[in-house]
């Protein structure tokens, strides 16, 4: 009977069959991450809601409209996290992460939350893994993190990707710039959506993420920060293509790139999968030289990317096998029971994956298990104390030698 329970509203159970893509996942994140230097960091899932007001941007539609806030018993404001960098910058300044060698390098993975209308691609519960790099303005920096990005994308194999690449200029360049684009905005209000039109002052980047007919037109003929680049931003933008450049990633310079988040400043970067439908972004990011400042610290450039894991699976679209076991050890006498436990242990204990019936089934049903689970080897405990050795592939059957059980299972006593 179905439960009359169901998992709430935009959020899913990993199941068994799910969780094996998953971890393959993880796998590759740690190594093609871990053998750069980044290493693994992990925050609380919920903050005080303060942090990601003030590190997200009180304009986002993150802030405005999808936290998971709560209070707690204590009358705190808290909030479930909407995103990473807010939180790994606060655990940078609160551990006093300023004092090691810069810059700091970390690498994270975990659930997040948004409280968004849920599709394909979207859920309120999401997982995200992404990296930090803490501590310098250089563009190696923001290369560096592209490329990771690309490598583990590419080392999963996820098909159809595509990099696009902006800058936003420093944050005096970005003010400045702004200013044009408000009035840009401003001398087209009547062909703006409401939503746009509401928020020219707070947040008129995103005029260029709108799907309205109306101000697309509007935005076709808006000015770009990326052709108003000057000086050392200018020259920052161009070291971070030379570096992709010369590494062989693929990009398409996108001046309309917005992200968002409102931390970002000069490089920011989106990879998006033709194969992902309207939810297209599989992951994205930048450089935030004035969060940490902004969250109270001393001036801290970084930069950084957050991708998403149910995206890269989606456009994956992959089932990993379940893996076969090793042996399975049946009894055909009950008094064998605590025997066939401790044969089991030793084996796994040698790196053999090895099960026992927990189910109290009779031997005809223990070795139609074993079949269903897949084992190769089936190790059968006579009520005599003596012992079988079942080849499952081929159904031979022959007396094993208890002495070398280890070699036994695993391929016929060589
Ligand atoms: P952001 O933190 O908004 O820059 O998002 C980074 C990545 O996280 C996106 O490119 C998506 O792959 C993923 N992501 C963001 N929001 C969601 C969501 N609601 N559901 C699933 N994935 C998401």
């Amino acid at each position: 009977m179905a439960s009359k329970y169901q998992a709430p509203r935009g959020t899913f159970d990993v199941l068994p069959e799910q969780a094996r893509g998953r971890a393959r996942l993880e796998r590759a994140a740690a190594d093609v991450f871990g053998h750069a230097g980044y290493e693994p960091i992990a925050t609380p899932v919920f903050e005080d809601t303060d942090l990601f007001e003030r590190g997200v941007g009180q304009s986002t539609d993150i802030v405005r409209k999808e936290m998971f806030t709560f209070e707690d018993k204590g009358g705190r404001s808290l909030t479930l996290r909407p995103e990473g960098t807010a939180s790994i910058c606060r655990a940078y300044l609160e551990h006093g992460m300023q004092k090691l060698a810069q810059p700091v390098k970390l690498f994270y993975l975990g659930p997040f939350f948004r409280h968004e209308r849920p599709q394909a691609g979207r859920y309120r519960q999401f997982h995200q893994l992404g990296i930090e790099c803490i501590g310098t303005d250089s563009p190696l920096a923001d290369a560096e993190v592209i490329m990771l990005l690309s490598e583990l994308l590419a080392e999963l194999g996820v098909p159809g990707v595509e990099l696009r690449l902006g800058s936003l200029g420093s944050f005096e360049a970005r003010r400045a710039y702004l200013e044009d684009l408000k009035a840009h905005l401003h001398a087209h209000e009547g062909e703006l959506s409401k939503d746009v039109r509401e928020r020219i002052d707070l947040n008129p980047l995103r005029a260029f993420d709108s799907d309205d007919e109306g101000t697309r037109a509007v935005m076709a003929s808006a000015p770009t920060i990326v052709e108003q680049l000057e000086g050392e931003d200018a020259e920052h933008f161009a070291e971070v293509r030379a570096l992709l450049d010369a590494a062989g990633v693929a990009y398409v310079v996108d001046p309309t790139l917005v992200r968002g988040l409102d931390y970002y400043t000069r490089t920011i970067f989106s990879f998006v999968c033709d194969r992902l439908g309207a939810q297209s972004e599989i992951g994205g990011g930048g450089r935030y030289d004035g969060l940490i400042e902004q969250l109270g610290g001393p001036p801290t450039p970084a930069v950084g990317f957050a991708a998403g894991i149910e995206r890269i699976l989606l456009a994956l679209d992959e089932e990993v096998p379940a893996p076969g076991r090793d042996a399975f050890v049946a009894i055909a006498d009950e008094a064998q029971r605590q025997r066939a436990m401790a044969l089991a242990i030793e084996l796994r204990h040698a790196g053999i994956s090895a099960e026992v019936d927990l189910a109290g089934r009779g031997l005809k049903g223990q070795l139609k298990h074993a079949n269903r689970i897949g084992a190769r080897r089936v190790l059968i405990l006579e009520a005599d104390g003596s012992a079988q050795v079942r080849d499952m592939e081929t159904g031979e059957q022959r007396p094993a030698d208890l002495g070398n059980l280890v070699g036994e299972m695993k391929g016929g006593g060589e």
